[in-house]
């Protein structure tokens, strides 16, 4: 039974490699019908909120990727974590160290001019046939982790092979502080044991914790998950991937106008590979997904494609699902949704030539507003050779079927009658419908809207030009 788990620190939003972290986790449990746990590491009092938390769960809502078990919080499981400590201290794994800051202070300077690494010396350390020293007067110890001193510690990295560190590398970490409060890899070692999680898919930003939390998995007799480290993610200009890329929040992209399911497919094949394939659904992800196909080297982010599978998910979309998308944004910029056309009718006409649905949203809005062209184009598109042709159409319009090839037929019928191209009426048309110079085929832009709707906003035309063409 695989059971793989999500634990982010909730220091901040949900971002980017957090998410693909999260979606492989995910994956790799439905793919082999396992269950995903989501755990939230939060005893850095200091760093977490409670916004943070929010923006991991609303993230991961978003995406789409459900935990089976958890939400489970560490701050929560303390007693666990202590109980863990009491029992190691008297197996002999763990003991006390009355060391003081200032004391170790000292110590590693002393290593440091000595031209040596700085490493705890193990003066507190019992061994068979040592004398301790006699633990000062109200001095509260920390408790640190008996580290075997020889060998090695050894994993097989599902994504970066073996992994081989001497154990005279590693120091008796510090499991629990004077306090009592237990540090970061323990917890981690406690939950990952008690949560009985099979495989650990994480950043390899984490590759350094691996042994000191195998040794202690092996102290406390645990038995020690496979470990697989994912290679971190570039930015589209090969920097480390950081705030200053932009969008790096999960959420944002929800904001710039992405589709969850874009951003999840982008994300699978963010390191990740299943022959040349680009374009797949997230139930065909889970099926395909494994560990053998990660790179293991750094996966460099490319907005450009991510776009693509955007609009290509943009057309795919069910029209129902995006007016229910776009129609929050066109409120949250005060546009009241109401009458004719309707979203769907737009929406069904764009979506095609947009990236995102904020463009959509931006498309749609012309419609509903009590639209003002800027002057330039209208004193680009409404000239003396047009403007006969507009009257025309103006005068035509309240006679002729209210449809789409009508009122093509209208529109070449009038330019062919002035010996002109079809774009010396269509500019001037769509400007004075939409505001904009590029939009769909100008018959179908026009025979969305009502009829009195294109005679109220084509007798611009007269009012700004003062020929009286209305
Ligand atoms: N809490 C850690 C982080 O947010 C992850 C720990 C782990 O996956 O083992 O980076």
């Amino acid at each position: 039974m695989i059971r793989t788990r999500f634990a982010p620190s909730p220091t901040g939003f949900l971002h980017i490699g957090g998410a693909r972290t999260a979606l492989f986790s995910w994956a790799y449990a439905r793919r082999h019908g396992g269950s995903f746990i989501l755990r939230i590491e939060d005893t850095d009092l200091a760093r977490s909120t409670p916004e943070a938390v929010q923006a991991i769960l609303d993230g991961m809502r978003w995406l789409g990727l459900d935990h089976d078990e958890g939400p489970f919080y560490q701050t929560q499981r303390l007693d666990r974590y202590r109980a863990v400590i009491e029992d190691m201290l008297v197996a002999g794994s763990a003991y006390h160290c009355y060391m003081t800051p200032d004391e170790l202070d000292r110590l590693r300077e002393e290593q440091r001019s000595a031209g040596g690494k700085p490493r705890y010396d193990g003066r507190w350390r019992p061994e068979a046939g040592k004398t301790l020293p006699t633990p000062p007067a109200g001095a509260r110890p920390v408790v640190r982790f008996r580290n075997p001193t020889d060998g090695v510690v050894a994993w097989d990295d599902l994504v970066k092979g073996r992994i081989e560190i001497a154990n005279s590398e590693l120091d008796d970490l510090v499991i629990a502080r004077p306090d009592g409060t237990p540090t970061y890899n323990f917890c981690v070692v406690v939950d990952d044991w008690e949560m009985g999680i099979t495989h650990v898919i994480r950043g390899d930003d984490h590759v350094n914790n691996t042994p000191r939390q195998i040794n202690i998995l092996q102290a406390i007799g645990a038995p020690v998950p496979r470990y697989a480290h994912l290679s971190m993610i570039l930015g589209d200009d090969g920097q480390k991937l950081s705030k200053r890329h932009g969008a790096v929040s999960v959420m944002q992209y929800d904001d710039e106008g992405y589709l969850p399911e874009a951003v999840l497919n982008y994300l699978g094949r963010l390191g990740w590979s299943h022959g040349d394939d680009e374009v797949f659904s997230l139930p065909q992800f889970c099926e395909w997904f494994d560990l053998d196909h990660i790179t293991p080297s750094a996966a460099q982010f490319n907005t450009e494609k991510l776009n693509w599978l955007n609009a290509h998910y943009l057309k795919r979309a069910e029209t129902p699902r995006l007016v229910a998308l776009v129609q929050p944004r066109l409120e949250a910029r005060g546009v009241t949704v109401t009458g004719e056309p309707s979203l769907a009718t737009i929406i069904e006409l764009h979506r095609e030539r947009v990236g995102n649905l904020n463009e959509l949203a931006d498309v749609a809005e012309v419609f509903y507003i009590d639209l003002h062209p800027r002057a330039d184009l209208l004193a680009k598109h409404l000239t003396p050779e047009t403007l006969p042709m507009l009257s025309n159409f103006i005068e035509r319009l309240p006679a002729i079927a209210w449809e789409t090839t009508a009122i093509g037929a209208l529109i070449k019928e009038i330019v062919a009658r002035h010996g002109l191209k079809m774009p010396r009426l269509a500019m001037p048309l769509r400007v004075l419908l939409t505001g904009m110079e590029q939009t769909p085929s100008v018959d179908a832009v026009v025979a969305i809207f009502p009829r009195a709707t294109v005679l109220k906003r084509l007798a611009l035309a007269g009012r700004v030009t003062g020929t009286g063409s209305s």
